[in-house]
Parts: structure tokens; C-alpha cells; sequence
């Protein structure tokens, strides 16, 4: 008897999880009737490879100046694992990593086209905008190689360290460039956590650094005239534990900024509590104007833009990818060999 029962619950399990995946996701454009939709020419996101919610704790003068009258939150949710394959190729993907399944290793490996099932959000604006210029600038190769699509005209370049990657970035500009998607990935805060711990003044002198390299982008885009109908955020993939490293459920590695300033950000603004990383490929598709695919179980957060009131987050979606992307991950590794 207990075991018939067993079955009937596994079978109810199977067939709500069943349910759930058919049920068809509303459009961004049919919740959000919002003036902030389209309202922006541009989007920069500024990556900070493993600075997680740290930015918070550090004297950083510029990020406080250009987040002055913006929103920002501390506490959105990284996916699981709490490592930079996963969340970068969510952040551009807008799914989470049980979708895509890009990972640390599968990133160096596999190139990404434009025939994938969930593009990222430079594969949505080409379809949109077949003549914008669009930009990935990144200090790790495997977000240009196996993230972003090679197949789109994507102006992409890969630079190391983090201080000649800014000094390209800044060239670009100067150089008369005006990109409707630019993103960005900083990596050297990564390095000084896995060495030093999120405690640690080695740490903390890495985010002061990029704090700069934020503050040199911002004033480039200034001077070049690019702020005026933009959108500029600042995000991090994942932080580190106390004695360095992440990849787990700890806050420490798996709570994480996203800083948004904009002509209708909500001044102030702290984005609902259910943020996730992967909203940033809401956030930019809906600055832009651009509907966002039926696939993408990101969304653009309540507290983030002054005239829009934000999309709830789907209550069936969220705990299926919970419970199946730290499932998928351990599987995925264990295909890896
Ligand atoms: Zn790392």
C-alpha cells in the first residue's frame, strides 16, 4: 500500500512538473505597458567577474556617484551553481542554467551560433535591429567563444589584464562607436577572492580598482556625448566565500548586485526581492523596446524603473529551475567525465 502510494505521488510530481512546462509564459509587452519600454538607445552592463554583493562593503566613490539617484540591489539571486559559466551565460541568455547548460568547462569548449534554443540577448536585439552596433568586451574568453554568438556581427574583443580591457573599451568609445547592447567582464576581482577570501584587503582593493575602471567607462560614454539615452548597469556573476571561492548555495557566493542609472530609473529604486542575475537580459531587451522571447524566464523587476510597475515572477517556473538546475549541474559534471 505504502508503495502504491509512493508511485501516486511520484506520479502527481511528474505530472505537475508536466503542467507547468506547456503553460505557455506571458510576453513582456502584454504585462508591461510601460513609457520605459523602449525609451532607451542604449544599454551598458559593466560585468565584475566575482564581486558578488561586495561592492556594498567597499569605499567605491564612483559607483556611489553614477548610482547617486539609481536603483540598485544587493540581494538578487545567482543561479546554482554559483560559478561564472552559469551565471554570465544566464545574465545573456535570460534562462536559467538548467535552460542552457553552459557551464565553467562548456563554454571553452563549444562555440555558440545563433541556431541555439535560448540566444542571448545580443541574438534577440541582431533579429531586431539587423544594422545596430553591438558590442562584447571581456577580459574571459569563454563569454565571447561560447556564450555570445559568433554568427551575429557581434563586435567582440577579449583583453587582458582588466587595465588594458578598460583602456580598449575606452578607445572603442573615443573612437565613435554607439552600440545599442555593449557588455562588459571584468575579471580580476575573481582572481583576488579565490587567492585572498571576500575578507580579505587584497579583495577589497580589487573592487576599489574596477570601481575606477567603472567610473573611466562612465565618464568616456560622458564625454562622448552616450549617457543621455542610456541605460547603465553594473552586475557581478557571483561572489566568494570568506575564504575565497564559490560555486555553493552560501550568500556570500550566491547573493549579488545589480546597479541600474537611467533618464526613468526609479531614484532609489532597491528591485523587488526576487531578483535574479538573469533579469539583466530583461532589463536590457525592455529598455530597448525590444519584445523578449516566450522562452526567457527572466523579467523586468518591480523598484527598477519610476513608471513601471514590474512583472511578478512566475510561481511554477522559479522552483522547477531551483530544484533542477543544482540537479542538472551535478549531471552535467558527471557527463564531463
Ligand atoms: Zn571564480
Amino acid at each position: 500500500m505504502k508503495k502504491k502510494i509512493c508511485v501516486l505521488l511520484v506520479a502527481v510530481l511528474v505530472l505537475a512538473l508536466a503542467a507547468a512546462a506547456v503553460v505557455p509564459p506571458a510576453t513582456a509587452k502584454k504585462t508591461l505597458a510601460s513609457p520605459s519600454f523602449g525609451a532607451y538607445q542604449h544599454v551598458f552592463i559593466i560585468g565584475v567577474d566575482g564581486a558578488g554583493q561586495f561592492l556594498r562593503d567597499v569605499d567605491t566613490p564612483n559607483f556611489d556617484r553614477i548610482f547617486k539617484d539609481g536603483a540598485v540591489s544587493y540581494a538578487v539571486r545567482t543561479e546554482v551553481p554559483s560559478d561564472s559559466g552559469p551565471n554570465w551565460a544566464s545574465i545573456l541568455t535570460g534562462v536559467s542554467y538548467f535552460k542552457h547548460l553552459i557551464h565553467n568547462g562548456s563554454s571553452g569548449e563549444v562555440q555558440r551560433t545563433s541556431d541555439t534554443k535560448h540566444p542571448s540577448i545580443f541574438g534577440v536585439a541582431r533579429a531586431a535591429l539587423p544594422k545596430a552596433e553591438l558590442a562584447s568586451f571581456v577580459n574571459w574568453n569563454n563569454v565571447n567563444f561560447g556564450m555570445v554568438e559568433t554568427d551575429l556581427g557581434v563586435t567582440e574583443k577579449t583583453v587582458a589584464p582588466d587595465a588594458d580591457l578598460c583602456d580598449a573599451i575606452c578607445a572603442y568609445f573615443d573612437a565613435g562607436n554607439a552600440p545599442a547592447i555593449f557588455f562588459v567582464q571584468f575579471d580580476e576581482v575573481d582572481a583576488a577572492g579565490h587567492a585572498n577570501g571576500s575578507a580579505s584587503e587584497e579583495y577589497a582593493d580589487a573592487i576599489r580598482t574596477a570601481d575606477g575602471y567603472v567610473g573611466r567607462i562612465y565618464d568616456t560614454l560622458d564625454r562622448n556625448g552616450l549617457l543621455e539615452d542610456s541605460l547603465f548597469l553594473v552586475t557581478a556573476d557571483h561572489g566568494h566565500k570568506v575564504t575565497g571561492g564559490h560555486g555553493r548555495f552560501s550568500l556570500n557566493e550566491s547573493l549579488t548586485t545589480i546597479a541600474a542609472a537611467g533618464k526613468t530609473v526609479q531614484p532609489g529604486g532597491t528591485l523587488d526581492k526576487v531578483t535574479r542575475d538573469r533579469d539583466i537580459a530583461a532589463i536590457t531587451l525592455f529598455a530597448l523596446g525590444i519584445d523578449r522571447p516566450q522562452t526567457m524566464s527572466a523579467r523586468v523587476p518591480a523598484n527598477l524603473f519610476a513608471d513601471t510597475p514590474g512583472e511578478a515572477r512566475s510561481f511554477y517556473k522559479d522552483p522547477l529551475d531551483g530544484i533542477l538546475s543544482p540537479i542538472m549541474w551535478i549531471v552535467t559534471q558527471f557527463w564531463k567525465g
